[in-house]
């Protein structure tokens, strides 16, 4: 018999395996604390459950672990990457930023990626599979054991589209939310995606409360379509009609990421598109110099564009600021990160 991913379970769920495998119903909220309250990964660490118990768990469930493969420190701002290894061999990243305000970790949701947008590392080496809610769990928890400290924050912006695995990372984030373990408001999470709009209906029909982040990038789809294949898809107009019913459904303020990329996207004529597309929504601009990425040769826009671009956003009544870069020494910023050693 195949064992159970026990850390992707729900209350409810496991309740039933526990109901089934003929114990009592209290035993699975005894598992359940330990596995998301408390952290334990092993189940002879569960001290309130007897030794023969512990044994009989251990042959129907496993328990997610990740493998740190290497840890690295940023020199600048304190910011740890996380190289972990999977159960079965591969590899993702994860960044833990420490701020004034509290700890905030970045979660990949699959291995690799595959949408292809030109300026990103994460999508160099392709596709491999989705992550389980508990592997994305598990970066979490691993980065808050690891660092000592609580995990207040929570954003999917690392490997992966989060929207191409929609149905685990709603699992996921019904997981971290549950009153009954880690308890993280989904306020406290953004989830950003590239675009995909049958997708953000779906998830402005739960009204979660967590901030919907777009990688917007462009203005037109004359220059979203050459770096981001998204765009053929889904085109710009059809992006913003979805956003404007989320932020209706929802109540919740639309951010979108923009990175200035030198002479592709970063003109005074795209400002004024960009303010153009944006008059009169419920948004915020996160303007991100574009980071470096050893495959492609795209450069970041010089300090006057990018204060340039912002202020001409601002003096046209849309919010926008201009995302400091984290952990560049350890290739740790958005964008960075890749499924294999790097
Ligand atoms: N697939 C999702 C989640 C990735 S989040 C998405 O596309 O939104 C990572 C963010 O970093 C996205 O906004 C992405 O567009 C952006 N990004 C990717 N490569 C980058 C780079 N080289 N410089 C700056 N931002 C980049």
């Amino acid at each position: 018999m195949e064992k159970k991913d026990v850390k992707s379970l729900n209350l409810k769920e496991l309740e039933c395996e526990i109901i089934e495998l003929g114990y009592p119903k209290f035993r699975a909220k005894q598992i359940y604390e330990w596995l998301h309250k408390k952290n334990v990964n092993e189940f002879n660490q569960m001290t309130n459950i007897s030794y023969k118990i512990q044994e009989e768990l251990d042959g129907y469930f496993y328990i997610t672990s990740l493998k740190i493969i290497k840890r690295l420190v940023s020199k600048f701002d304190n910011t740890v990457k996380y190289l972990y290894e999977l159960s079965d061999g591969n590899f993702i990243e994860s960044v833990l930023m420490k701020y004034k305000h509290g700890n905030s970790v970045c979660v990949s949701t699959q291995v690799g990626c595959k949408m292809g947008c030109t300026f990103c590392a994460s999508t160099k080496a392709g596709f491999v599979r989705n992550l389980t809610p508990s592997e994305i769990l598990e970066q979490i928890y691993a980065a808050g054991r690891d660092d000592g400290e609580k995990v207040s924050n929570v954003v999917l912006m690392g490997i992966g589209e989060p929207l191409d695995n929609y149905d685990n990372v709603v699992k996921f984030m019904e997981l971290l939310s549950d009153e009954n373990g880690f308890n993280l408001s989904l306020r406290h999470l953004s989830l950003s995606t590239c675009g995909m709009v049958d997708k953000i209906y779906e998830l402005a029909n739960l009204k979660l409360g967590l901030t919907l982040s777009i990688s917007l990038h462009a203005p037109t789809d004359y220059i979203r379509s050459k770096t981001m294949p998204i765009n053929q898809k889904w085109k710009i107009e059809e992006v913003i009609k979805a956003c404007k019913y989320y932020a209706e459904h929802t109540k919740r303020r639309i951010s979108f990421e923009y990175a200035l990329i030198d002479g592709v996207n970063d003109g005074p004529k795209q400002a004024e598109e960009l303010s153009r597309l944006l008059k009169g929504m419920l948004c915020h601009v996160n303007l991100i110099p574009v980071n470096q990425v050893k495959e492609t040769d795209y450069r970041s826009s010089d300090r006057k564009s990018i204060f340039a671009f912002q202020k001409y956003l601002s003096d046209k009544g849309i919010n926008a600021t201009v995302r400091r870069t984290l952990g560049a020494d350890i290739n740790a910023a958005c964008g960075q990160l890749r499924r294999e050693q790097s």
